[in-house]
């Protein structure tokens, strides 16, 4: 029996705001605990939750960018458990009546629906030293969305490239950096096995709080792994929650169906439903920023790149921030200036251990390194060279052409004179050249490189050496 994965995802991701979802709190990582707390986000009686308006609109935008529907009402419903890090006892939530449903992200061709778009607010957290736990409130109240999608993921490759492009739509968007390390979102994993073909879905288990990419894709591999193992074997698999541990690469009984909680959820009676207009949409809708793939087509009928150097320029933010910064700069040659990027000043910055965000080099440097190249004054070869200590040093082009006197000289006189000393210096190749020896053509031009120390433009040496000859 040949068996297949279905995956299905729940995420949650912290919504930008200034405060929080429900209180005017600030909303902000690493401070002092307990310092960004109020009556209302600490749940003491009598307190009163006020929607954060702000929270709603970039829900809506991120709905919008996941092709959703918006529901013109919605309900914050009360989701009851206990735990040390949610003092009021509860947690709100959407639940029947969400804020957004029926959405879809294309994955490599596939697509992946969505099925629910909801608000809540995290929870605080624990931490644990030694024998000691310490409650830090700060981040109660905070923004969240979760985003359900249906069971359409069918590989551990796939789980995370629509992760990977949920966080890039969330950053185009503006609506979340969507920083994994940073929790700014976490996925829980669904996985079932089913055989080929079948159309009943098996058991599933849940993974829950898979914290980076890899890890998501590892943890699938796992599970996969494990339940082939269960099924193959005539065994049947029990619907459970598990954690994925990074250091075996095994997943772990969390808790099974039986434990499962019971949040009896109910309206809460503190907040009205959540309206939300059809002028009010059209108004988001109208301020949407530019997402991926809007970028991705522009890219390549504006600037005329290949598909591939426009996909990898638009898959990341600021990359694509940093190829249209430079064109503002010196916009000649846009190939010129992606085949560059992607080429060349990502392998530098690898090899200083950065990456675009944290590049010494501004576009504007970059954008003078092209021009550079593009009026004759470095050859590749030396603005390769340059290129890498500018990295090293966030030093500007001119200079370091200055300082290491690399300009390449482009003066037909100076290389007429060079050729004519190489080809007096080589009588019996250039008689040998005359009668025939083409390849010989290679030599001397390699001798008036060598004479020039590498810096004579190769286009004019050629057509001097050639006119000569
Ligand atoms: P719950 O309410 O317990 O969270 P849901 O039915 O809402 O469960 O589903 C949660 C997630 O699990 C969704 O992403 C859904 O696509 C996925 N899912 C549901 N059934 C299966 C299954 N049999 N195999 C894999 N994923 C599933
Ligand atoms: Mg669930
Ligand atoms: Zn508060």
């Amino acid at each position: 029996m040949e068996l297949e994965p279905v995956i299905g995802l729940e995420i949650h991701v912290q919504i930008e705001t200034k405060t929080k979802m429900f209180c005017s709190c600030p909303v902000e990582f690493g401070a002092e605990p307990n310092t960004n707390v109020c009556p209302v986000c600490l749940g003491l009686p009598g307190s009163l939750p006020v929607i954060n308006k702000r929270a709603v609109e970039l829900a809506i935008r991120a709905a919008l960018a996941l092709n959703c529907e918006i529901n013109h009402r919605s309900i914050f419903a009360r989701k009851n458990y206990f735990y040390p890090d949610l003092p009021k006892g509860y947690q709100i939530s959407q639940y029947e009546e969400p804020l957004a449903v029926r959405g879809w992200v294309d994955v490599g061709g596939k697509r992946v629906r969505i099925r629910r778009l909801h608000l809540e607010e995290d929870a605080g957290k624990n931490i644990h030293e030694g024998s000691k736990t310490y409650v830090d409130l700060n981040r109660a109240g905070t923004p969240l969305m979760e985003i359900v999608t249906e069971p359409d993921i069918t590989s551990p490759q796939m789980a995370r490239e629509f992760l990977e492009k949920l966080r890039n739509i969330m950053r185009y968007a503006g609506v979340s950096r969507a920083d994994m390390e940073k929790g700014q979102l976490r996925c829980d994993i669904n996985l079932s096995l089913k055989p080929r073909g079948s159309e009943v879905l098996g058991t599933r288990v849940e993974i829950k709080n898979v914290n980076s990419f890899r890890f998501v894709q590892k943890a699938i591999e796992a599970e996969i792994e494990r339940q082939t193992r269960i099924l193959l074997s005539g065994g049947s698999v029990i619907q459970e929650t598990r954690t994925f541990d990074p250091s075996t690469g095994l997943t772990h009984t969390m808790r099974t169906k039986e434990e499962a909680e019971d949040y009896r959820y109910f309206p809460d009676p503190d907040l009205l439903p959540l309206v939300v207009s059809k002028e009010w949409i059209e108004s988001i809708k109208a301020r949407m920023p530019e997402l991926p793939e809007e970028r991705l087509k522009r890219f390549i009928q504006t600037y005329a790149l290949d598909d591939y150097s426009a996909s990898v320029l638009t898959d990341n933010k600021e990359l694509g921030d940093f190829f249209e910064k430079s064109l503002r700069f010196y916009a000649e040659d846009p190939k010129l200036t992606a085949n560059w990027i992607l080429n060349d000043l990502l392998g530098s910055l690898s090899e200083e251990g950065k990456d675009i965000e944290s590049s010494p080099i501004l576009p504007k440097h970059l954008a003078g390194l092209i021009r550079l190249i593009k009026e004759g004054v470095l050859s590749s070869k030396l603005a390769k060279e340059v290129l890498k200590e500018m990295v090293r040093t966030g030093k500007e082009p001119d200079r370091i052409v200055e300082e290491k006197g690399l300009k390449q000289v482009s003066d037909e006189s100076v290389i007429r004179s060079m050729v004519e000393e190489v080809l007096r210096e080589h009588p019996d190749e250039v008689k040998r050249y005359r009668s025939g020896e083409e390849r010989l053509f290679g030599f001397l031009v390699g001798q008036v490189m060598k004479k020039a120390k590498g810096k004579a433009n190769p286009q004019m040496v050629n057509k001097v050496l050639k006119d000569i000859l």
